[in-house]
């Protein structure tokens, strides 16, 4: 008898607890829409100065983003363009026990003029949860990728396809173009290898532990269909394929270097440095940015940022933006955009051709994404051959236009690094100049 009480209290406990829960949650509804049609957003919840959730609208259900929360004042941030393509909308809202509140948020009009000047943001490496240590799912990294308003998706997670199937199905009934790649992990080195369908790399220990060669693996990619190999934060302390250069058996058959890997460290300045040794010697490795991002609600962590702007000519297509990558028509970006020109139609990846003496002129057109709070435009770099040769102050503007004219006596190469008032950065890859 007593035992049939305590069960008996303990199932009303619950039950209970249950429509105490029930009551105490409120939950919002937001409906995010851009030009009146649904948009894909990401809302960030904080209370004070906490992030008390991150959610995004369902890949399958464009804009509508539903968010359980218990009571209280919480403020929204609904973001589209994670910082590169317009600024968020802050929302206040208060939730009451089992109360609901609707809300419509019609996205400012994007101010990025990317488009125009014929760049295509892509970022090209990311892990979704098929990944050992990522949380995002695949269908729902569509939805990730459409609220940073990047325009072309990437999914290479460590020697997985796994996520492929998934994430591309989800794309396709998005009409969102993607390449699917992987993320060829050895302990010790990371290259990733785009564009692959799924297959498992086969690494020999010497590589697991970083004192073989990757030749093999490298060829099983190609074999695999891989056309770009990326050298993937080469100078993190975790994974620092940079360390081997020197080594008999450094295999420089790669394409593209990351020079810019979530959030920029001490080791990202590495790699560039090292890039501008590698394009004084004439070997016009790419230089591309990525998040690396893997859980895709954690605030320190987002999709999207860094990313790599690509120059595609006519009408934007996964394959012509591969294409123009693989000449450097691309630049690296946290935030502030770069259109760089030289004589009026070379840019970044191009080399024009000049008499000794004769002028290059070169002209970038800057611009960057307004956020809260108000951030600008700090100043602008031009480098040539990794020495600056000019400054330009920027007073916080949102938008300038710099020239510059050299006359040189020998080849080389120039790049434009920009930096915001928030620190965040951009760098171009080279004009090369060609003397004769
Ligand atoms: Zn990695």
């Amino acid at each position: 008898m007593a035992r049939q009480r305590w069960w008996l209290a303990a199932v009303l406990g619950i039950a209970w607890a249950g429509i105490a829960l029930a009551q105490g949650v409120g939950e919002v509804v937001l409906r995010a829409t851009l030009e009146g049609r649904p948009a894909d957003v990401k809302v960030l919840v904080g209370q004070g100065e906490k992030v008390v959730g991150i959610h995004y609208s369902p890949t399958a259900s464009p804009g509508i983003v539903r968010i359980p929360l218990s009571p209280g004042t919480y403020t929204l941030v609904v973001d589209r363009g994670a910082g590169f393509t317009r600024p968020p909308v802050l929302r206040e809202v208060t939730v009451e026990a089992g109360g609901k509140v609707e809300l419509d948020v019609e996205l400012p009009l994007g101010f990025s003029p990317a488009q125009a000047w014929g760049y295509y943001a892509g970022d090209p490496h990311n892990h979704s949860a098929a990944s050992f240590d990522a949380s995002t799912p695949p269908e729902e990294l569509v939805a990730v990728q459409l609220a940073a308003d990047l325009d072309l998706g990437f999914l290479t997670d460590h020697n997985t396809g796994a996520g492929h199937a998934p994430y591309a199905a989800a794309a396709a009934a998005r009409g969102f173009p993607i390449v699917l790649g992987i993320e060829i992990t050895a302990f010790r080195w990371h290259w990733n290898a785009f564009p692959v369908q799924a297959y498992v790399p086969q690494i020999p220990p010497l590589v697991w532990m970083g004192v073989g060669s990757p030749a093999p693996t490298f060829a099983e990619a190609r074999a695999q269909g891989a056309r770009f190999l990326q050298a993937n934060h080469p100078y993190w302390p975790g994974a620092p394929y940079f360390e081997a250069l020197g080594k008999p058996y450094f295999d420089p058959g790669f394409e593209l270097v990351e020079i810019a890997n979530g959030p920029f460290e001490d080791d990202d300045a590495r790699t560039i440095e090292k890039m501008f040794k590698f394009w004084n010697e004439g070997r016009r490795y790419v230089a591309v940015g990525a998040s690396d991002a893997h859980d895709w609600k954690d605030p320190a962590d987002p999709y999207g940022r860094p990313r790599t702007y690509v120059y595609v000519e006519g009408e934007f297509t996964a394959e012509k933006w591969l294409d123009a990558l693989g000449r450097g028509r691309a630049f690296v970006t946290y935030g502030p955009l770069v259109n760089l020109t030289a004589q009026g139609w070379a840019r970044p990846g191009d080399t024009v051709t000049l008499k000794a003496g004769e002028e290059l002129r070169l002209r970038a057109e800057l611009v960057v994404a307004p956020r809260e709070g108000g951030r600008g435009l700090a100043l602008a770099q031009m480098v040539r051959n990794g020495e600056v040769l000019r400054e330009f102050a920027l007073d916080g503007k949102p938008e300038a236009t710099i020239t510059f004219s050299d006359r040189p006596t020998a080849s080389g190469w120039y790049i434009v690094r920009v930096v915001a008032t928030d620190g965040d950065q951009a760098w171009t890859n080279p004009i090369w100049a060609q003397v004769n």
